[in-house]
């Protein structure tokens, strides 16, 4: 095909893969549920190329999906199965760190940076880049801001969009918008990053994001807490908030989930028995090693045992210790994985609504699909909470599970939406939740999505099929 010798002539012919054994992995998603065959994967290596491979892959006729670590779990790094000839354009090697200024509280990061790489650049620089989650050591800066992706710490930074202080972008025409100002204040007109943040590469290419830096961390707790259940986490979650301490992480697991950890999980030990119907994982944290910390969480959960919201708890004595709960909660998607076929949500609910959510969701999971077992698990903090349906024990037929169960994911939708929710939180939509975008989302909402589409992308080259129904 000529326009991929073309493609080829811009990045190299190393760099645009066209044989079929490469192209595989990137013709399939994370849990492998969309599939979609690009006809090359094109690797650009500087602003430069990207925008002329876009220029050339619109001139002819092939739509565009970018891809960063393709660790998304909404289908939207792969080309749709049924859509237009598409190339994946791979932000793999646009992966330097352009800058970094501690006394500014910034860093300038290209898109194919590992978002692990940056926390650890942040780190040496006695800064931290907040956003924390399972997939940090593959997932990109690229990736994490197209999803505005969330993770274990938004109850206290917030997801991505909030630690971006400027974006570089090829547009769908090839120009590059060049906002990539480290400047925290700036109200000239419309703020025209925030369209690109979770857009999930359907308006442009992030190439490079000026992003926020915070205080490295000089002390943290955290603690494994048995609680009998989510409203007692929640009585929980508002001591521990109150406690004085920052709050950096608030999970909340149901007893199944960690026993999924603990059958499929490589080198994880559960802190406590589980005879418990529901787990916490919280962490606090100070940028002062003065802050009685320990006092504090022991205080917190002091009270909680006594008030009956919590009936055991374990507070990390080593460092190794801390590691190993948060490593239960970021290992715990691929232990779930491992468990066998389930239908999963991404709902978020406000945070007093938390234990309504589960306690209704369950009780309608329970009265419809009684051989289906309920995983809950979530960042209850911000609100976010996961609710799974996992096939019986045995049930190894992943297609007829997901038809049989179907209809729970619209059911647990509509649960969050009544409560003032949303269906999703931090996953964002790709091609998994167009459908529920038509059910939910205002529908005038949804014409200005579309009117903005028409104006950046009025060929449709930038990743058909995702986000808008
Ligand atoms: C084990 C595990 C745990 C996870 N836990 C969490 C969690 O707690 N919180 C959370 O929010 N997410 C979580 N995720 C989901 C996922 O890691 C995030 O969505 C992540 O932000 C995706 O980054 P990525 O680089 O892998 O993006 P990809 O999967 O490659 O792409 C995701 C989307 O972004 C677009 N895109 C990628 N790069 C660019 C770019 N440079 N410009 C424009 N568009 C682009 C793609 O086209 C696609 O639409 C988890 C995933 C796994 C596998």
């Amino acid at each position: 095909m000529n326009a991929l010798n073309t493609l080829a002539g811009i990045v190299g012919p190393r760099n645009c893969i066209t044989e079929e054994a490469d192209l595989g992995p990137y013709a399939v998603d994370w849990r492998g549920s969309w599939r979609g065959r690009p006809e090359a994967v094109v690797k650009p290596a500087s602003v430069e190329e990207v925008a002329g491979v876009v220029r050339a892959a619109g001139a002819a006729g092939l739509a565009i999906v970018p891809a960063g670590g393709r660790t998304g779990l909404a289908g939207a790094a792969v080309p749709t199965a049924n859509g237009p000839p598409s190339i994946v354009l791979s932000l793999e090697r646009l992966n330097r760190i352009r800058d970094l200024d501690a006394r500014d509280f910034s860093l300038v990061a290209e898109a194919g940076c590992v978002v692990q790489t940056v926390q650890q650049a942040a780190a040496e620089a006695g800064r931290l880049f907040p956003i924390q989650w399972g997939a940090q050591g593959t997932a990109q800066i690229g990736g994490m801001l197209s999803t505005n992706a969330g993770g274990i710490r938004t109850l206290r930074w917030g997801n991505a969009r909030e630690l971006v202080l400027g974006l570089e972008v090829v547009l769908p025409d090839g120009r590059v918008l060049d906002d990539l100002r480290r400047v925290r204040k700036d109200n000239s007109g419309y703020a025209l990053r925030h369209l690109f943040i979770g857009g999930e590469g359907t308006l442009g290419i992030i190439t490079a994001a000026a992003l926020r830096l915070v205080p490295a961390l000089r002390r943290v707790e955290s603690a494994f807490v048995a609680v009998p259940s989510p409203d007692a986490a929640l009585s929980l979650f508002a001591r521990v908030m109150a406690s004085g301490a920052e709050v950096i992480g608030f999970e909340l697991c149901a007893r199944f989930c960690m026993e999924m950890a603990a059958r499929h999980g490589t080198g994880l030990r559960m802190p406590l028995p589980l005879n418990a119907p529901w787990y916490v994982m919280v962490e606090i944290a100070a940028a002062h090693e003065s802050v009685p910390l320990r006092d504090m969480l022991e205080e917190a959960l002091a009270a909680a045992m006594e008030s009956e919201e919590a009936s055991d708890a374990v507070i990390a004595e080593s460092e190794a210790q801390r590691a190993m709960i948060w490593k239960i909660r970021e290992d715990y998607p691929d232990c779930a994985r491992r468990e066998g076929p389930a239908v999963g949500t991404d709902t978020a609910v406000p945070v007093s609504a938390v234990p309504t959510f589960v306690n209704t969701a369950e009780a309608e999971l329970r009265a419809r699909w009684p051989e289906g077992r309920m995983a809950a698990i979530g960042h209850a903090g911000d609100g976010n909470i996961h609710l799974s349906l996992h096939a019986p024990e045995g049930w190894t037929d992943r297609p007829a599970w997901l038809a049989h169960a179907a209809e729970m994911e619209p059911l647990v939708n509509a649960i969050a939406v009544s409560l003032g929710g949303s269906f999703s939180a931090e996953h964002g939509i790709g091609q998994s939740k167009r459908h529920a975008m038509a059910t939910h989302k205002n529908p005038v909402a949804l014409d200005l999505m579309r009117g903005l589409k028409q104006m950046l992308d009025p060929n449709g080259i930038m990743n058909p099929g995702k986000v808008l129904p």
